[in-house]
């Protein structure tokens, strides 16, 4: 469609700039990463009236070279994506859980599986499973009281392409229209803490590029529904 033409290009002007700025912005972190750890060192004894100071410092560190790994990720992708390769998509879904086991158990959240896909996708399997973590965070985000995580897989047809349907639901505090409606732009993120707005965007990007798609569905109160679409490897 003409809007997802203009956010591709859109997304495309954007990796252009930042990938430049990202490139430039690593070699400061890092020093100053070296020189905090330098002066912290050298003050030990007298730093601990100054140890939240410190530890805001490293922190927010952290998150700019967080946030610079990403942007590199999206603007240069093709130095990131390695190799494209078939596999089974239940397979993916499994990798995923032991990474999220920690949150769904802090936030008693049960999951549920039904693993009815037979077909075999080709993606690389590293940026799979980052959009699978990515939506499986989300929905743990927006689940705060607890609730249940549904993950789906099945073959399914689209437009005449045969493919894999692979659903990611969560019973959480689900989106309005307009949240719904700008969660794949670039830096749109409604988390007050650490949200970078770019999981979505980038998960998106690295779903189309290999032929699918990534759409959501929600109802406020209700629940959220992600579905990757990737077409079979033939
Ligand atoms: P971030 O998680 O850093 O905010 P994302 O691109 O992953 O960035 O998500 C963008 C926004 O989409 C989130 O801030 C949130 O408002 C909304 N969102 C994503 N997933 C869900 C979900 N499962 N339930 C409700 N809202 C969601």
């Amino acid at each position: 469609t003409t809007k997802q033409l203009i956010m591709s290009e859109k997304l495309a002007a954007i990796g252009e700039i930042t990938a430049g700025v990202a490139h430039e912005i690593n070699n400061p972190i890092a020093v100053m990463q070296g020189n905090l750890d330098v002066v912290r060192s050298v003050l030990a004894a007298e730093s601990e009236g100054v140890a939240t100071e410190f530890r805001l410092i490293d922190e927010q560190i952290h998150r700019i070279s967080q946030i610079v790994t990403k942007l590199l990720q999206f603007a240069k992708p093709e130095e990131y994506a390695g190799y494209v390769e078939r596999h089974a998509v239940a397979d993916v879904v499994s990798d995923c859980l032991p990474l999220v086991q920690h949150l769904l158990n802090k936030g008693a959240i049960g999951v549920s599986r039904e693993d009815a896909a037979t077909r075999r996708i080709l993606m690389n399997r590293t940026e799979l499973q980052q959009v699978l973590v990515n939506l499986i965070v989300n929905a743990i985000h927006a689940m705060p009281d607890g609730g249940t995580l549904t993950l789906k897989s099945r073959d399914e047809d689209r437009e005449g392409r045969r493919g894999v349907a692979i659903e990611v639901t969560d019973t959480g505090v689900g989106m309005t229209p307009d949240v719904l409606h700008r969660i794949f732009d670039p830096f749109f993120t409604t988390k007050r803490q650490g949200g970078t707005g770019l999981g979505l965007s980038i998960s998106q990007t690295l779903v189309t590029r290999q032929g699918g798609s990534l759409t959501a569905e929600s109802r406020p109160g209700a629940g959220t529904t992600f579905t990757i679409w990737l077409p079979e490897a033939d």
